[in-house]
């Protein structure tokens, strides 16, 4: 299996400044990227597969950090199944689970929450629903989960874990169970802001995100609800290497607030976009391009920067391959360009006019699954694919 994507007119390596590639063309061959080069170079008869982008842009495919699946292609939050594709068609290529707080019933007993963490994972782990490669099994911290048994869902296989929906009497109680989680190699996502579900009620502050120091600050814009600017500035300023991250489902003015932050800060490398659903906020399949216009028309990033928080900076954080186009990288890209109509002259640009960019081609492990989105406009250019054989 080959695929060739030539005439590429601008590219983002998924860097923190989306510096191009070198080259107009990327070889894919056995679900990785194969070869980066000039597309006077490429045979494309060679190849099964042929990406024209008549001078469109490729970045690395969006990886959603806040996701909130259950199990197959269905969500209980919003009651819809093959929300997957839906997603892949917002230019979504991979999600990380912010654990599998909506699966029906879920056990709060330290032997069930760690049997759910293992079982999604396990779940996922060939399974890839539309073709989006979700990262499932985060492991829900309850009381009484102990060193050991980070240690044993290590060996199991999973490596995420979430703070926040927990039977602990205070939040700062977390604060031990984050730091033996971390401990043993877990990546632990943090519940920010005010309480998400109809029966928790709970608040986590800037005092139990510094204390706890999590991996990253999930929904530090509120989920929705959000914190108060100065405990805003505590987390950019005293949190160290926590990450930022700033999802759709959240709350706008908070997010503009704590991104100006992070510029301000010198540690953009920090923030992450993000969506936060399905959730309560709805199916969101262009929530992670909505925002990311949002935060580079009305906020302070350009469209390179917003399609960096979105990918490199994502998988920096989670010690993921994708997120970046580099030989032997994940083939997980899309190829984007300004939305037919719009005033910009390419995708960057139309994010920072505030329109979302047009995916043209979604590619996951090194295969096409569609050759225009089906919820954003049509691109401005005249993106192609050819099977061979079929001319
Ligand atoms: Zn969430």
């Amino acid at each position: 299996m080959s695929l060739a994507i030539i005439n590429l007119g601008d590219s983002h390596c998924g860097d923190l400044v989306g510096s191009p590639i070198k080259g107009d063309a990327v070889i894919c061959a056995d679900g990785t990227i194969a070869w980066i080069g000039s597309s006077s170079e490429v045979r494309p008869g060679e190849h099964e597969t042929v990406v024209d982008a008549a001078g469109a842009t490729l970045a690395p495919g969006l990886i959603d950090s806040h996701f909130h699946n259950s199990f197959g292609d269905y969500t209980p939050r919003q009651n819809a199944a093959g929300y997957f594709e839906s997603y892949l068609h917002g230019g979504m290529t991979r999600a990380i689970s912010a654990s599998e707080i909506h699966v029906p019933g879920r056990p709060r007993d330290v032997p069930g929450v760690k049997a759910l963490a293992i079982t999604a994972e396990r779940c996922f782990r060939d399974y890839h629903p539309a073709g989006v490669t979700l990262h499932a099994g985060s492991v829900i911290l309850e009381p009484g989960l102990t060193p050991n048994d980070f240690a044993e869902l290590r060996r199991h296989g999973v490596w995420l874990a979430k703070a926040g929906f927990g039977s602990f009497a205070h939040p700062m109680d977390y604060v031990p169970v984050v730091h033996a989680a971390r401990a043993a190699g877990l990546v632990v996502m943090c519940h920010t802001g005010g309480s998400s579900l109809p029966d928790t009620k709970e608040k986590i502050g800037a005092n139990e995100i510094i204390a706890m120091h999590p991996n990253v600050a999930g929904h530090v814009n509120g989920g929705p609800t959000a914190l108060s600017v100065e405990e805003n500035a505590r987390i950019v300023s005293e949190g160290g290497d926590i990450a930022l991250q700033v999802v759709r489902a959240g709350n706008f003015r908070s997010a503009l607030d704590i991104v100006k932050r992070a510029i301000d800060g010198n540690c953009l490398e920090r923030v992450l976009i993000a969506s936060d659903s399905p959730s309560g906020t709805g199916l969101l399949s262009l929530g992670m391009l909505s925002l990311m216009a949002e935060l580079a028309s009305v906020g302070p990033l350009s469209g390179r920067q917003a399609i960096a928080a979105a990918t490199g900076s994502v998988s920096a954080v989670y010690g993921l391959q994708a997120g970046r186009i580099e030989v032997g990288r994940p083939a997980d890209l899309i190829v984007i360009d300004a939305p037919h109509g719009s005033s910009a002259k390419d995708a960057f640009s139309a994010l920072e006019l505030g329109d979302v960019a047009a995916v043209a081609v979604a590619i996951t492990q090194g295969i096409v699954r569609f050759a225009r989105s089906r919820n954003t406009p049509p691109p401005m250019r005249r993106v192609r694919v050819s099977d061979r054989g079929s001319g």
